[in-house]
């Protein structure tokens, strides 16, 4: 019994499915997926993790869940311990840089990409919902309350990879499923195309026999009144048959114009869900995956310098990837902090490492209050004028740390009491107030902050 019981590996495995249930599952695939049991005894459990990053890293975000974890299965008092065991130096396969760029592969008929599956679909708090919500319907396409399901937001976020997901997951389920996968580009090329050759009943029992219709980008039939006539009757033909409708788009369907308003009213009818921004912990997740996919071995210090600069959306992180791949074995040199960093130079030009600042803060807030940064750092007592000058405060000190004093003299050579008091209005206020919570998120999103 007592073999069973300290098999290190069967042992660190009761360990990390019990990990499993109270973390997320972009923190189990970026921290702990990669550690390996190095030995157990009744004492301790020594875990073997790929560097003194990695070691720092998991030490202080995890080390609770884990010995929370242990008490629980080992009354005993068994303690873990981490230490670094290098892992193999830096692979680069060259070959993967040809394997990968050249065609997508897709399956023949519906040009379902079928890289995009929710298996690779990294989930964070920016998308979690949307992913739960894809999976749901490809579980039960059609049979649900989620008909259409509109998934939104700003590019490289993994709109268009949900979607294929939905397809290709519906599609394992139900193989004889028809899913009509489409741009509204092409369905509107489609459309243009059956008129000119006066094929228009064609085009339309093409589409109308859909059991799944999947359309992506949906913002592009604005302003196209004929096209979105089409796409109307095919939407309702669809929708009263029960079959599942799927959109993209890059806004919330409420605030998208140059749509028909029956068309904006016939989305209410199902479930819209947001896609956004990656935190600092999701890029991390994220370009381990993509370094893993791509063959490349990165230092975690590397990783998280490309994750503390490269911001937006996810599309970067992973062209981020393929640069630097692609450039160090053209040029044939290694992969150290100097290639990365002009990597990302190249990337997010002049905006490397000096967007934060005063002025930047400032033209953040302005941006969203839509208080010009005169009026900021003005006189006005106006209300809004005031909340977003104390708003702009409370960003400096909370992002930058600046001195209550060189606050004040920032803006307008204000006393530091009258700094202090802005800043304990915005903080209580952020707890109340979910516009306010909304606006700081989004500017320490923007300035790269989000993670602290
Ligand atoms: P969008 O349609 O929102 O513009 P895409 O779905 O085309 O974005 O995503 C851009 C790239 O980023 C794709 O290669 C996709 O696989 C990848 N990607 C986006 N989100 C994720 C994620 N959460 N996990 C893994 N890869 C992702
Ligand atoms: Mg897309």
């Amino acid at each position: 019994m007592d073999n069973i019981k300290y098999d290190k590996i069967a042992a660190w495995k009761v360990v990390y499915n019990n990990l499993k249930k109270v973390l997320p599952g972009h923190a189990i695939h970026a921290w702990f997926d990669p550690i390996k049991p190095i030995s157990f005894n009744s004492e301790v459990m020594v875990l073997g993790v790929p560097s003194q990053f990695f070691l720092e890293w998991i030490d202080s975000h995890y080390s609770d869940h884990v010995q929370n974890v242990l008490n629980n299965i080992y009354n005993s008092g068994v303690q873990y311990r981490f230490i670094v065991q290098k892992s193999q130096p830096e692979i680069i396969k060259n070959e993967s840089i040809e394997k990968e760029t050249p065609k997508k592969s897709t399956s023949r008929f519906n040009n379902l990409n079928s890289k995009y599956t929710f298996d690779k679909f990294i989930v964070g708090d920016n998308n979690e919902f949307a992913k739960t919500a894809s999976e749901s319907v490809s579980k039960n396409p059609g049979e649900n309350n989620f008909n259409p399901l509109i998934i939104y937001g700003g590019v490289g976020l993994g709109k268009t990879h949900l979607m294929h997901a939905i397809g290709n997951s519906a599609l394992e389920k139900f193989p004889s499923l028809k899913i009509v996968n489409i741009t509204s580009e092409q369905f509107t090329l489609d459309f243009v195309n059956s008129l000119r050759k006066n094929k228009t009943i064609e085009f339309a029992q093409n589409y109308r026999s859909a059991d799944v219709l999947l359309i992506d980008d949906i913002q592009f039939f604005r302003g196209k009144e004929q096209t979105q006539e089409q796409f109307f009757h095919t939407f309702n033909v669809l929708h009263q048959s029960g079959k599942q409708i799927v959109l993209t788009a890059d806004k919330f369907p409420g605030e998208m114009k140059g749509l028909q308003t029956r068309l904006l009213s016939r989305f209410q009818s199902g479930l819209s869900v947001d896609v956004q921004p990656p935190n600092f912990e999701v890029r991390v997740a994220i370009l381990l995956e993509k370094a893993e996919q791509n063959g490349l071995t990165l230092d975690y210090s590397i990783i998280e310098f490309i994750a503390k600069h490269i911001k937006n959306n996810v599309r970067d992180l992973e062209g981020t990837i393929i640069r630097i791949l692609a450039k160090s074995s053209l040029m044939n040199i290694e992969i150290d902090n100097n290639l990365v960093a002009d990597v990302i130079k190249e990337r997010v030009g002049n905006d490397f490492g000096n967007d934060v600042s005063i002025e930047n803060i400032v033209k953040k807030v302005s941006q969203l209050s839509k208080v010009s940064e005169k009026e900021i750092i003005g006189k006005s007592r106006k209300m809004e004028i005031a909340e977003a000058r104390q708003l702009s405060m409370y960003l400096c000190r909370d992002i930058m740390g600046t001195s209550l004093m060189n606050i004040g003299v920032y803006f307008g050579g204000r006393d530091h009491t009258t700094v202090m008091h802005a800043v304990k209005t915005i903080d209580n206020k952020k707890t109340t107030d979910i516009k306010m919570k909304k606006m700081i998120t989004s500017v320490r999103q923007e300035l790269g902050f989000s993670f602290l």
